[in-house]
């Protein structure tokens, strides 16, 4: 009888996601699952999964999707069968949408790997449900506060998360001291970047020079000072490192830490001049990186070993992206260092991450923004590059964080240079819009159209041929895009 239920719930999600499909009634990636799940509580326990499957599951504030995606690939690329919930539905009841959908109609599940990102609440409930080899956690910001409280209550969850998988590898973000010693027994491997930011912004001349002229800007910002938002600096190493910052403060001792470099926020190389707590031994590090306003070439080393990578992204944050994916895939699979590199070359952008577009005939890339940190890393990646453009748009409904005070924590003072006009969108365009103000942007230069399509439509016909669009929308703007046929549509699972 237990079977039966099991099996209808499976054919039930199966039966909700075609028909999701079929007449197009929007985002389904939790539908299916919620009602299997209700239909089936202990649903995740009778799936057959193959011998030998390795569960590998991502957690953390920012990066999940990406890091998920680049490792999906890289496993698929050694021959082996590989699923991911590439929607992004990283929910209890998304990631059974994704069993079920993968599972064939009697629960077997026939893959190598299962990879999954869990958003930060939920890996305690699902590790209390599917037994997984690897967990990673990325980094932890602050993101949606109204959802998860502070940053130490996101740790003890991932914490009792961990803990219900003691056998289950543990890759860490050794940069981030908040990740890196948290409170689990685990055998642990870790990555980070071991190399000095600031000198590698110092090869970008211009990016520097414009830091450079943009501080001669900042001088007069002193009186903007808005809720959290410190005034830019006028030197540019401070500019460069003032960043949003969440934690500074020793994780066994809560004295300051020191830090010998950064690579954004509270990341980089630490230790404590109290209690001699330093950042833990690198298992893989990346040594050395540049970027271009297309890629980022780096090198990586692990088990005594240097390898040259070239990642077609950009931005520090998918340097880390790229290196927690390369740190599992070196440690579960055989992938050499070519399959590496071709599954990189392939890879298509996951919804809304890096995506490239065609709008009104001119070129447009879509960043998603949801949280000071991983705003302020698109902004000092983007804010430089020649003939950009800018469309941000912001919403505030529940998908979105209801609370949109973080936009006065993001540096938006990375715009400051940009002389075009700045289009901005969404229900609260005009929070954005004062914003920007505040970031010393001038307000003629921006453009207050509360209807994204238009919006978008306005601004690139107002275009060069030779302009490229930026679009930052906050999530629930990216699937009004989507439902628009704008941009790539999501998957459902
Ligand atoms: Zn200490």
């Amino acid at each position: 009888m237990d079977k039966i239920f099991f099996i209808f719930s499976i054919w039930i999600a199966k039966f909700i996601s075609l028909t999701i499909s079929i007449f197009r009634l929007g985002q389904g990636s939790n539908v299916p699952g919620r009602f299997a799940l209700s239909l089936k509580k202990d649903l995740f326990q009778h799936f057959k999964i193959k011998n030998n499957c390795k569960i590998i599951l991502i957690t953390g504030t920012n990066g999940k999707s990406t890091t998920c995606g680049l490792l999906s690939n890289i496993l698929k690329s050694t021959n082996k069968k590989v699923f991911y919930n590439k929607s992004g539905a990283n929910l209890l009841s998304g990631i059974a949408s994704t069993f079920c959908h993968y599972s064939n109609l009697l629960g077997a599940l026939s893959y190598d790997y299962i990879v999954l990102e869990v958003d930060e609440a939920t890996l305690p409930k699902i590790t209390r449900e599917i037994k997984a080899n690897v967990i990673a956690i990325t980094n932890l910001f602050r993101d949606q506060l109204d959802r998860f409280g502070e940053l130490d209550t996101t740790a003890k969850l991932i914490e009792s998360g961990v803990n219900n998988n003691k056998d289950a590898l543990i890759f860490l973000n050794a940069d981030d001291p908040r990740v890196a010693f948290l409170n689990i027994e685990n055998k642990r491997i870790y990555y980070g970047i071991a190399t000095n930011v600031k000198r590698h912004c110092e090869e970008q001349s211009d990016h520097h020079d414009s830091l450079v002229a943009g501080s001669a800007i900042s001088k007069t910002l002193g009186d903007c000072r808005v809720g959290a938002n410190p005034p830019p600096r006028n030197d540019r190493e401070t500019l460069w490192l003032s960043d949003p910052e969440e934690i500074t403060t020793c994780p066994s001792c809560k004295a300051e830490l020191t830090f010998t470099h950064k690579t954004l926020a509270h990341l980089g190389n630490y230790h404590c001049n109290n209690c001699n707590l330093q950042r833990p031994k690198i298992d893989f590090s990346v040594t050395r990186f540049k970027t271009d306003h297309l890629t980022t070439n780096f090198d990586i080393n692990f088990n005594n070993s240097k390898n040259n990578l070239f990642l077609p992204m950009i931005g520090t944050f998918n340097l880390y992206n790229a290196l927690c994916s390369i740190s599992i895939a070196k440690t579960v699979s055989n992938a050499t260092n070519l399959q590496i590199q071709k599954s990189f070359d392939s890879y298509s952008t996951v919804f809304g991450r890096g995506e490239k577009l065609t709008v009104n005939k001119k070129n447009a890339w879509i960043y998603l923004i949801k949280n000071p940190t991983g705003t302020t890393e698109v902004l000092k990646t983007l804010c430089n590059l020649p003939n950009a453009r800018f469309l941000i748009a912001i919403n505030d409904n529940y998908a979105d964080g209801r609370d949109v005070s973080w936009l006065w924590d993001a540096r938006f003072d990375y715009l400051r240079n940009h002389k075009k006009n700045i289009f901005v969108s969404g229900k609260r365009s005009n929070d954005i819009a004062l914003r920007l103000k505040y970031a010393n942007i001038n307000p003629e230069q921006i453009t207050i159209n509360e209807n994204i399509i238009s919006s978008l439509n306005k601004c690139s016909r107002s275009m060069n041929t030779n302009e490229t669009l930026y679009i930052l929308p906050t999530y629930t703007v990216l699937l009004e895009l989507q439902r628009q046929g704008i941009c790539k549509s999501m998957p459902l699972n």
